[in-house]
């Protein structure tokens, strides 16, 4: 007879949905044997989906300015001992430039709540960057923004958005923002952006302070209620200047659970392998497409260095480099990058796209196997 885990687990292969007492029970009663089940269901989901190719996007950390105190972050607005940046519009588009140029087809403009970067500079940056690079998505990680901001970003031609909800327990949020901060206001944004038309990523981290499977089973429920087209899920990792920073860093293994379970609730959701996953786990990038992901988020801006959501980590150096690296570790584990934008698919486009990346698996294969 199957276990209780395992049962829900085949019950959400078939019904993509469980509800939140189902969440609750899977989470706690999952043992290291149901995890490896979820990650071989997950994989499989994967590779039927996407084939054996992963996704590229290209962060740009624009400005590491910020006027939030989010408790668990380093470049919080409280973390008076950082040097802070704000890039030009010439140096953001010299970056995107720069990847365009080897092969980058998203750029995810990435900064903290930076009330410098008004709509007025936004705009002319955002369209100048649609003008330069017509067939590249643009995605937006700005915060929390009005609705007319939003909108107005996305007349400009912004295409994505990624806003962590970051947990979807309002308690437990109160616990790890600043009391100016809203649950409530966060929600709205997100359902703000996807009814704009963004394709939305929402997400979480895995480990905070006094998240418990009660908070996780809610965030699961959430992302399965919200359907977004993206899903970043990473590793809790502690930063020296913030309130956090004597807390252990999140469970890898915890969050390579809950992306194969977000891999399973849907199928085509984008799915990053996160730089904390890869920062935590020195083989966070072959664990995580494993385990369901199929998107992986290089930076293509050199002063990470500032950007230091926690500790530990990387700065680029070298873009080059680093994706040399990463394409030699994705070849030697079976996959390739994609030279496609990598749109979430809806169910028609995904059948029809199914035979391209059939065919290209096909390619890939008679490549590797002539090498
Ligand atoms: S998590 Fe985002 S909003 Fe919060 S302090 Fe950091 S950059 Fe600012």
């Amino acid at each position: 007879m199957q276990n209780i885990a395992r049962r829900l687990l085949n019950l959400l292969t078939k019904n993509r949905r469980l509800t939140w007492r189902q969440w609750r029970n899977l989470l706690a009663s999952a043992t290291d044997e149901d995890r490896r089940y979820a990650k071989d269901l997950a994989g499989d989901i994967t590779r039927s989906v996407f084939g054996r190719l992963v996704f590229y996007r290209g962060i740009i950390e624009f400005t590491n300015h910020c006027g939030n105190n989010c408790l668990y972050c380093g470049i919080r607005k409280g973390n008076t001992g950082l040097a802070r940046y704000r890039l030009s519009e010439r140096q953001i588009l010299d970056a995107c430039a720069d990847g365009y140029a080897l092969g980058v087809r998203t750029f995810v403009l990435q900064g903290g709540e930076d009330q410098w970067f008004t709509d007025a500079r936004l705009e002319p940056l955002i369209k100048e960057l649609r003008q330069h690079f017509p067939d590249a998505a643009i995605t937006l990680s700005l915060g929390e923004r009005s609705r007319e901001s939003y909108q107005r970003l996305f007349a400009a031609g912004a295409n994505r958005y990624l806003l962590r909800h970051e947990t979807a327990d309002p308690r437990h949020y109160r616990m790890l923002h600043a009391p100016k901060q809203s649950f409530w206001r966060r929600m709205n944004c997100l359902h703000m952006l996807r009814e704009m038309g963004y394709q939305t990523g929402c997400g979480m981290m895995v480990g905070t302070p006094w998240q418990n499977v009660d908070s996780l089973a809610e965030d699961l429920a959430f992302i399965q209620d919200f359907r977004p087209q993206m899903v970043g899920i990473g590793p809790f990792l502690p930063h020296h200047a913030t309130p956090f920073h004597n807390r252990p860093a999140g469970s890898a293994e915890l969050t390579l659970f809950l992306l194969s379970l977000c891999r399973i609730m849907n199928p085509r959701v984008l799915l990053p392998a996160t730089t904390a996953l890869r920062t935590l786990l020195p083989n966070g990038l072959t664990r995580g497409l494993a385990a369901g992901c199929n998107v992986i988020m290089p930076h293509l801006t050199a002063p990470t260095a500032g950007y230091e959501l926690y500790d530990g980590k990387p700065a680029v150096h070298d873009l080059h480099r680093e994706l040399q690296a990463i394409k030699e570790e994705l070849v030697a584990a079976g996959y390739a990058l994609s030279s496609q934008r990598g749109d979430y698919m809806q169910e028609v486009q995904h059948k029809r796209h199914r035979k391209l990346h059939d065919g290209m698996q096909t390619v890939f294969i008679k490549t590797r196997a002539q090498a």
